[in-house]
């Protein structure tokens, strides 16, 4: 079976369908849209069956094996291997199994966290991040081609690709970062990296300065294709296919037998991760609901109960301690989007066009909005106090750390949780990532891996400048022979 990739906003005389490889080291389609499945492969039971036992890389193998079409079987078998061992995930809760990958932690029956977050940067963006890096060396290595990864970032973003992308044959990395706005864990964690192949550059500014700096680089098409300037954000299309291999490993973990189903739990900002669930629920995991959670910045839980997607500006946008879904517009909404209007390419142009120049758009009077249900989506969103409040039960109840933005994903779990069925969190970051607000809510420290234990010591490397366009090209321009 052949698989082939087309725009949300597509039709097929501008936008040809293009295989995983064709899609991988880019962006946005074309025509502005992203990259989905002609159609959505179909997981059968009988191999739900037989990957019920599969190891994490042999699952990974297995699902993605489904996506991919243009990488010969034993060259994918090797990169999800290397990617997925437990030396790479080994940031794991005392008493959870490494091996495992993903371990599902049972808070008590029936609700359990799955960590996702035992990765080198203590954050769910490690797990298909660490899969980006290995295609595409071997992808670039394979074309004969370099790319140079430039982006902003306040915190995981940034920190996930150097750490994917480090060591990396054909890449660089240029990540701007807000020069002291990210914690003193953060800046250690990326600046302390001495590979010839990452830069770090903090910005003299806000996030919104450096993240306008990259806008301006790669809409110079002149300098980006002489340099090569490439992307790694969240509508990236493989990474959200490497975080469909977690919904699946989570259900085996959470279930006994394929008849059973699960609800997840997913904290969510520019809805990539969730967005995964969604697609393996397409592909027919027994998924019952995805239970989506916000926290103040509830831009997508205002979508699911009203039918209205209102993105805000920057200046509506509220700086929280969940930080990593502090959004105003979500990026990868669109794909689901195509899904519910029954993947109509014209619709979408039209409802983005208002997206675009700054509105949003209403289907509370469609049909569409009434078929939302199918999708199994229900939302929720959580406040600071809801924050601090989750994090200190949790602790209370069950002697367990969780970070800030599962705590959200908790939070609105336990409002929406069944008796009927097993309800899995999905842990999207430790909370040695967010210490100010673990010592806020429990008056002590989390507890931090034995490999950062430290880092702020090491000798750090990095570029500080003032918010200048030309600063940042002439240091590209030195650090790259063309
Ligand atoms: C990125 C991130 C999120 C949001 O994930 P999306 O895929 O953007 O919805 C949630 N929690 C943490 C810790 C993150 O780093």
């Amino acid at each position: 079976m052949t698989m082939r990739y087309i725009s949300t906003r597509g039709d097929a005389s501008n936008s040809p369908r293009k295989s995983f490889t064709e899609i991988l080291l880019g962006g946005l389609a074309p025509d502005g849209g992203l990259y989905l499945p002609e159609s959505y492969p179909l997981i059968t039971r009988a191999e739900l069956d037989q990957w019920r036992t599969l190891s994490y890389a042999d699952l990974a193998f297995a699902v993605l094996s489904k996506f991919i079409d243009d990488i010969p079987a034993a060259d994918l078998k090797a990169l999800v291997d290397k990617t997925y061992t437990a030396d790479v995930y080994c940031n794991v809760r005392s008493g959870d199994d490494a091996s495992q990958i993903t371990p599902l932690h049972w808070l008590e029956p029936g609700l359990g966290l799955l960590g996702l977050s035992n990765g080198p940067t203590l954050a769910f963006k490690d797990m298909a991040m660490q899969l980006l890096g290995n295609l595409f060396e071997y992808v670039l290595a394979r074309k004969s081609e370099e790319t140079n990864i430039l982006g902003a970032t306040s915190g995981d973003t940034g920190s996930a690709a150097e750490y994917a992308m480090r060591g990396k044959r054909g890449v660089r990395v240029f990540m701007l970062s807000p020069h002291s706005k990210m914690s003193a864990f953060q800046r250690a964690q990326m600046y302390s990296l001495q590979d010839e192949n990452i830069f770090n550059i903090a910005v003299r500014g806000m996030f919104d300065d450096a993240q306008d700096i990259v806008k301006a680089v790669s809409n110079d098409h002149a300098f980006k294709a002489k340099y090569k300037i490439g992307a790694v954000n969240s509508i990236n299309w493989a990474r959200v296919a490497a975080q469909v291999v977690y919904y699946v490993k989570g259900y085996f973990a959470a279930t006994r037998t394929n008849d059973e189903q699960v609800d997840f739990a997913v904290p969510s900002g520019n809805f990539g991760n969730i967005c995964a669930g969604h697609i393996a629920r397409m592909m027919g995991l027994p998924i019952a609901r995805l239970v989506m959670a916000t926290n103040e910045n509830d831009v997508l839980d205002e979508f699911f109960r009203t039918g209205v997607y209102r993105p805000r500006g920057t200046a509506e946008t509220h700086a929280t301690s969940s930080p990593s879904m502090d959004i105003s517009k979500a990026s990868n909404f669109e794909r689901f989007v195509f899904d519910l209007v029954g993947r109509d390419p014209v619709l979408i142009r039209e409802l983005w066009a208002k997206v675009d120049s700054g509105g949003g758009f209403d289907l509370s009077k469609t049909t569409r909005f009434v078929d939302l249900p199918k999708f199994g989506f229900v939302s929720g969103k959580s406040s600071h106090a809801d924050r601090l409040a989750t994090i200190r039960q949790t602790y209370e109840k069950y002697g367990v750390m969780v970070d800030t933005h599962t705590a959200d994903g908790l939070k609105v779990a336990l409002d929406q949780r069944v008796p009927s069925r097993p309800m899995v969190v999905l842990e999207t970051a430790l909370p040695a990532k967010f210490e100010e607000t673990i010592v806020e809510a429990l008056g002590c420290q989390p507890e931090r891996p034995v490999a950062m234990q430290g880092i702020e010591n090491l000798p750090q490397r990095v570029e500080v400048m003032d918010i200048s366009i030309d600063a940042v090209k002439s240091f590209i321009e030195q650090n790259v022979r063309v």
